[in-house]
C-alpha cells in the first residue's frame, strides 16, 4: 500500500497551497518552510483584538478573532485562491484545524452552541460546487464538539421583479441580503459565525443582524483571514 502511495505521489505529486512547491511525504497540504512563514495573527488572547475592533459600535460581539492576516501577493492569499476558485477544499480542513487548537484554550469556546457559515450566493455555490467555509466550520465543529448548522442563515433570492421594486432602495435591498429561519429550539443560543477573509465586516454585520432576530442571540466571529486596514 506505502508501495502504490508513493507511486501516486511520484506520478501526481501535491504541491504546497502557499508556494507550489512539491511536499514531502510527511507534509500534509502546506509546505514546513510556509507553515513557518505563514503570518499568525495571534491576537486571540486580546478579547480587544484588531478583528473585535472592526465591529465597534455595529454589533454587539462577545468575541472575534482570525487565524492569518491577509496580504496581496502573500501565502495566504494564494491558500485563499486554491480554496475558493481551484477546489482545494482541504485547505479549509487545515486552517479549521489550527483554529481550533487556539480556541480550545479560551472558556469561551465551551460557550458556543452552533457554527454558522456565512452562506454562499445561489449562483456562486452552483458555479463552485462547493462553499469555500464548509470544510473550515466542519473541521472547527469536529474538534470542538460544537453543531454545525449551515441551514439557519440563508441568502435572500430575490425575483425580478422584487429587485426592480426595490431598486429604489438600494440599501434596504443591501440589509435583507441575508434571512433567519428559525424556531423557538433557536432561542438563547450562542452562534459561531465564520467566514473566509475578514475586510471591511459589512457581510459578517448584515449575517449578525439577522442572527440577532433570534431572541436571546449571542454572536461570536472567527475568520480563516483578516485585511490589515
Ligand atoms: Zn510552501
Amino acid at each position: 500500500m506505502q508501495l502504490f502511495e508513493n507511486l501516486i505521489n511520484v506520478l501526481f505529486p501535491k504541491v504546497c497551497a502557499g508556494c507550489n512547491s512539491y511536499l514531502l511525504s510527511n507534509e500534509n497540504v502546506i509546505c514546513t518552510v510556509c507553515r513557518h512563514e505563514i503570518p499568525l495573527t495571534n491576537h486571540y488572547l486580546n478579547p480587544e483584538n484588531e478583528a473585535f475592533k472592526k465591529f465597534y459600535g455595529k454589533i454587539p460581539l462577545k468575541f472575534a478573532s482570525t487565524l492569518v492576516y491577509y496580504h496581496k501577493k502573500g501565502i495566504v492569499q494564494e491558500m485563499i485562491h486554491s480554496l475558493k476558485y481551484r477546489g482545494h477544499e482541504e485547505i479549509g480542513t487545515v486552517l479549521g484545524q489550527w483554529k481550533a487548537e487556539d480556541l480550545k484554550t479560551l472558556s469561551i469556546s465551551s460557550d458556543f452552541d452552533e457554527i454558522i457559515p456565512v452562506p454562499l450566493h445561489e449562483k456562486r455555490l452552483r458555479e463552485r460546487g462547493y462553499n469555500q467555509v464548509t470544510q473550515f466550520g466542519l473541521a472547527l465543529s469536529e474538534n470542538l464538539k460544537i453543531n454545525y448548522n449551515p441551514n439557519l442563515l440563508y441568502r435572500n433570492i430575490y425575483s425580478k421583479t422584487q429587485v426592480k421594486k426595490n431598486l429604489l432602495k438600494r440599501s434596504e435591498v443591501i440589509g435583507n441580503l441575508f434571512e433567519v429561519s428559525f424556531t423557538e429550539k433557536d432561542h438563547n443560543k450562542h452562534f459561531l459565525l465564520i467566514d473566509d477573509v475578514l475586510t471591511t465586516g459589512s457581510t459578517l454585520e448584515a449575517c449578525s443582524r439577522e442572527l440577532l432576530k433570534i431572541p436571546g442571540a449571542k454572536i461570536s466571529i472567527v475568520c480563516m483571514a483578516m485585511s490589515h486596514s
